[in-house]
């Protein structure tokens, strides 16, 4: 009988894929649910970018590529980096992979040894900690609460780092809190970062684009320059242009770092595809005008979540700057009774709550490493977000 190798004992499923994946079994069942679990935008990839892509079937375009991606990818990645950040890398210094989860997880391949350190701030996307296990790292998970804006704080970073420490894991804005880090935030971390010169810090930037405040995200190595040899900045095009199905991802970082990802990259993949390729390079290159106005409807959104959701007797929310998700207290809920009986003791009890009693889905805090919270993603229409929160707010009034 099969049995698994023991980094794939140690390691468990996506939270998010597993939520996904109970939404559909419940639509199948023909029970119709108000799904707000979902990680990705609900628009259409753009016209442009999707015409790109058959230019490039028909052009035959469909080969293995190098390694570190066709020419004009990478001139597009080291363009759109420039833009962003006023940061220029050469082309040894940035890496693609299929989707930013791939490149996170080859960096961690590339780097890791067995009971090598991560720094992983929590709330933290479901997979960090998962693929530092899968790669014989050991996380160290440091809880940033609602207090601190769910952002790792100095003295919390400084109290996390010892000479077994390999990486730090910063995502700005984050998933699943949407917060994002001030120039003033990251310029503190570098300073902590002074003292541990063999630190490494990976940078998980991929919701930039999908920012609210005025201008554009600080990036750690803009701020701290003097940080840029040992900071892998990653980034995609997955959220920003409606690419998730692309599977292209890319990161920018010291070319010994980057020469030890591509080395492993040409073991397990080569490439990512030609095609994802030349339409990803068209994302970067082409008319902006959707991120800009995809912002603004998420913005919309944003808001009407936000004040939904605190106006829930029991529920609070703080604004989130950044990506598409709320991240939600329900402390408020806990230790209360359903209708039926059951004492809620947890925010998993509280999200199972929902999907029976209001058949709103969406994932519990614990999945992200801080409970008691559920997150909602408001990558979905309007309507579908008041109705969900009319529901909730009924549920919640239901509970004594
Ligand atoms: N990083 C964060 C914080 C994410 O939320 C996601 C997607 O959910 C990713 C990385 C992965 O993005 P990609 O589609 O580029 O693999």
């Amino acid at each position: 009988e099969f049995e698994p190798a023991s980094r794939v004992s140690r390691i468990k499923s996506s939270a998010s894929v597993a939520a996904a994946a109970r939404v559909r079994e419940l639509k199948a069942e023909g029970r119709r649910i108000l799904d707000l679990t979902v990680g990705e935008p609900d628009f259409d990839t753009p016209e442009h970018i999707k015409a790109a892509a058959v230019e490039a079937i028909s052009k035959g375009e469909t080969k293995y590529t190098s390694v570190t991606g066709t020419p004009a990818l990478q001139k597009a990645i080291l363009q759109t980096i420039e833009l962003r950040s006023g940061l220029r890398y050469a082309p040894a210094e940035i890496t693609i992979g299929g989707g930013a989860k791939q490149v996170i997880f080859t960096a961690f391949m590339a780097s890791l040894d067995a009971g090598d350190e991560v720094v992983v701030p929590a709330p933290y996307w479901v997979s960090y900690p998962d693929m530092v296990l899968a790669n014989e790292g050991t996380p160290v998970v440091v809880t940033c609460g609602e207090e601190s804006g769910f952002k790792l704080t100095p003295e919390a970073l400084a109290g996390a780092l010892n000479e077994r420490t390999k990486w730090v894991i910063l995502n700005t804005p984050s998933n699943p809190t949407g917060a994002v880090y001030s120039k003033a935030e990251l310029r503190a971390l570098a300073d902590v970062l002074a003292d541990f010169p063999n630190v490494f810090v990976l940078t998980d930037e991929i919701y930039d684009q999908i920012y609210f405040g005025a201008g554009r995200i600080s990036s750690l190595v803009e701020v701290a320059p003097e940080l840029k040899d040992r900071v892998l900045a990653v980034n995609g095009v997955s959220k920003a242009y409606a690419m998730t199905g692309w599977r292209l991802g890319f990161a920018a970082g010291p070319a010994p770092l980057i020469a030890a990802i591509n080395k492993l990259q040409s073991q397990i993949s080569s490439c990512p595809s030609s095609v994802s390729q030349a339409a990803s390079a068209a994302a970067l290159t082409g008319d902006q005008t959707f991120v800009r106005e995809s912002v603004e409807v998420y913005r919309s959104r944003r808001d009407a979540a936000v004040a939904a959701l605190n106006a829930v007797d029991g529920l609070s929310c703080a604004t989130p700057e950044g990506a598409f998700y709320a991240y939600v207290n329900c402390g408020g809920a806990i230790g209360k009774t359903t209708p039926e009986g059951k004492v809620i003791a947890n925010d998993e009890d509280f999200t199972l709550y929902l999907l029976e009693a209001a058949s709103v889905a969406v994932i519990q805090g614990s999945a992200y490493g801080l409970g008691p919270y559920f997150r909602i993603s408001y990558a979905t229409s309007l309507d579908v977000i008041e109705e969900s929160i009319a529901a909730i707010d009924k549920a919640v009034r239901a509970l004594s």
